[in-house]
């Protein structure tokens, strides 16, 4: 593993905004994390069955105008192949290099479109259809994906996507750091050598975080649990003490080798600087 602190790769996560004002605020927001540690990329989400595919493409475009570089998501469960082929002919006539590639979430009316069932099969069509053009980046889940029957056939079903030509992987988040140590100690074991890029969720509210781990799968320990509860309405301790922890986790880390972090900034820039500044880089 990269034991280089100062080669860490720093990423950052946004969504598509829904309206105008969502638009501004999100370059303010790319403006202040660019001014505080430049991040090497900015990855742009693509809604569970595709339902953000426009507006993905149109802040993806607009960031490039910007010269900014962008990383869009692009899932295959709600979208045909040729849908799909031409969302990549777009991409690659904006000069996008990587892509973090998914199954995406099953939508609640449960419509696929059945053409590419798993993301070790969008990789491949990715690679079928533009070659080695784009960097692939995939996910990866430390503490298992809900659906998965069996931790070792979530495992495998990684190594697919590996097989199928992924080049990195970026993490669900997780607040428990020996999930990540064992999953890389299983990529060891199985000869994976891919940069696998822990995704960090700061701690800002504990409903939502909550609500979004129950369906996720991330699991949030008793102890921070128990001490956000704890902090109910107090906001401000509940944001101090989601600080300390997180920042200690990319810490610890970046120590054991982790090529770099990828924050979901949920379109906000203050807990993430504020994590970053308390990085020991
Ligand atoms: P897969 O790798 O295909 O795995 C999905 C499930 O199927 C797993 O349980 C796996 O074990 C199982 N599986 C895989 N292959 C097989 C097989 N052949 N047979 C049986 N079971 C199999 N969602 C979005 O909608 N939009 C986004 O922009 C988005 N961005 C994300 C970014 C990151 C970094 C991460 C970690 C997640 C993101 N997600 C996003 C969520 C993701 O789409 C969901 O977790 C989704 O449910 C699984 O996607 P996947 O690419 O991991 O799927």
């Amino acid at each position: 593993m990269n034991t280089n602190k100062h080669a860490a790769i720093m990423s950052c996560e946004f969504f598509p905004p829904r309206t105008e004002a969502g638009v501004e605020k999100l370059l303010t927001t790319q403006q202040t994390l660019n001014d505080t540690f430049q991040p090497s990329y900015y990855s742009v989400t693509f809604g569970a069955g595709g339902t953000t595919r426009d507006s993905t493409l149109e802040i993806v475009k607009l960031l490039v105008k910007k010269n900014i570089n962008v990383a869009p998501h692009i899932s295959c469960i709600g979208s045909s192949k040729q849908q799909l082929s031409d969302l990549l002919e777009h991409y690659k006539a904006l000069g996008i290099t990587r892509l973090v590639t998914l199954r995406g979430d099953i939508p609640d009316s449960g419509e696929t479109t059945k053409e590419l069932s798993y993301a070790n099969e969008l990789v491949s069509f990715i690679r079928e259809t533009s070659g080695e053009n784009f960097t692939i980046e995939v996910a990866a889940y430390p503490e298992y994906h809900p659906e998965s029957k069996t931790p070792q056939s979530d495992f495998e079903h990684f190594k697919n996507k590996v097989a199928a030509g992924a080049n990195g992987a970026i993490t669900q988040y997780f607040y428990n750091i020996d999930a990540y140590m064992r999953f890389m100690d299983n990529c060891e074991k199985n000869n994976i050598s891919i940069p696998v890029t822990p995704g960090i969720m700061p701690i800002t509210n504990y409903a939502s975080l909550t609500r979004f781990s129950d369906t996720c799968g991330a699991e949030i320990p008793r102890w921070i649990r128990k001490q956000l509860e704890a902090y109910a309405d107090d906001k401000e301790s509940l944001q101090a003490f989601g600080l300390d922890v997180v920042s200690n986790l990319c810490n610890q880390l970046l120590e054991q080798g982790a090529p770099g972090l990828h924050f979901y900034t949920l379109n906000q820039s203050d807990s993430t600087n504020a994590i970053w500044k308390n990085l020991s880089l």
